[in-house]
């Protein structure tokens, strides 16, 4: 367990720290920050926990979640900035708004995606982690930190949520062992999965009424289409698309998932998945995205319509 060695003499004599994730936030960039800045908080840091996009209703359940503040123009002064989760400096969403956050320099950037570009002045990438929460446990268990039920539950959430309630490829004996570990350290899951799949709004779930009607079936593909029109339509938010790329896996025969997302603006938004056949990251980073091996995705700015096609054309010759 030597990789944590450094990250452990780079955060011991911070005094305060910046912990940071990606915009669109799922389980794993909220989990894998919350249970970090509680656990530097109780060993007396000054933490602060920023994401672009605040706190998604979805999460608001999280312990402490009101620690999560929405990123600030100015950074405020800290020892220490830290990236979780997030593989291409661009998804901190610091650069991409008219009013870019200034003095912003990466100190650690904790990640297990493959396709991480490895932006930070330290990197601590770990592809064989299904989730960046886990990292944030093995590095907790080595230096021997606090790991109280809060802290556990955060992590936990990370965890089942990224490996996709423990069936994700990458799901291994570690992992079950790390769940262990939370469970034993006071989180539930019995009551976290019930937050984080059995509680979403009648909006999006209006909204995945829609992508129902729209999937479309070509061979070992599926993908479904939504437009602004109805987002708007279903009174629906960005962050009701949970779940939506992976209804198309659950047929029979289908290899390749995807979910395409047109936005007002022009822009779109691709969400991929795969099972065994078709490596989605490696898709994705060709437009410009990234993710992993099963779960990937893309943002395009601009051609939304005409980025479509040119996205079908290639996933249906990757099959
Ligand atoms: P999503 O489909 O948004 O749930 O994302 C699936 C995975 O792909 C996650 O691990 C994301 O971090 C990653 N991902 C999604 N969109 C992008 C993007 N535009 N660039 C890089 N990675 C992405
Ligand atoms: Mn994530
Ligand atoms: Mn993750």
């Amino acid at each position: 367990m030597h990789a944590y060695d450094e990250l452990i003499r780079a955060l011991t004599p911070a005094r305060s720290v910046i912990l940071l994730s990606h915009l669109r936030p799922d389980g794993d960039a909220y989990g894998s920050a919350l249970g970090l800045g509680l656990c530097l908080r109780a060993l007396g840091k000054a933490v602060r926990i920023f994401n672009r996009d605040g706190l998604s209703q979805t999460y608001r359940f999280l312990p402490h979640a009101e620690l999560i503040e929405r990123t600030p123009a100015r950074l405020p002064e800290a020892d220490l900035i830290i990236a979780l989760d997030t593989s291409t400096e661009e998804r901190l969403g610091l650069v991409d708004s008219l009013k870019p956050v200034v003095n912003v320099s990466v100190d650690w950037n904790i990640d297990h995606h493959v396709s991480n570009t490895g932006y930070g002045r330290r990197q601590f990438i770990t592809p064989s982690q299904p989730a960046t929460a886990g990292i944030i446990l093995d590095l907790i268990t080595t230096a021997n930190w606090p790991l109280m039920t809060d802290i556990a539950t955060a992590l936990y959430v990370g965890l089942l949520t990224d490996t996709g309630s423990f069936h994700h490829r990458g799901t291994n004996a570690h992992t079950f062992d790390q769940a262990a570990r939370l469970v034993a350290a006071g989180a539930d899951p019995t009551a976290l999965a019930r937050h984080c799949y059995q509680n979403i709004s009648p909006t999006s779930f209006k909204l995945q009424q829609r992508a129902w009607t729209n999937w479309q079936f070509e061979g070992a593909l599926a993908h479904t289409t939504l437009t602004a029109q109805d987002f708007t339509d279903c009174g629906a938010l960005p962050e009701d698309t949970e779940g939506i790329v992976e209804t198309g896996l659950t047929v029979s025969g289908t290899e390749l998932s995807a979910f395409f997302e047109l936005k007002a603006d022009g822009g779109l938004k691709v969400s991929l998945r795969s099972k065994d056949a078709i490596n989605v990251s490696d898709l994705a980073v060709t437009f410009g995205g990234g993710g992993h091996p099963g779960a990937a995705g893309i943002g395009f700015k601009q051609d939304g319509a005409a980025n479509r096609q040119l996205v079908l054309d290639k996933l249906r010759k990757a099959l």
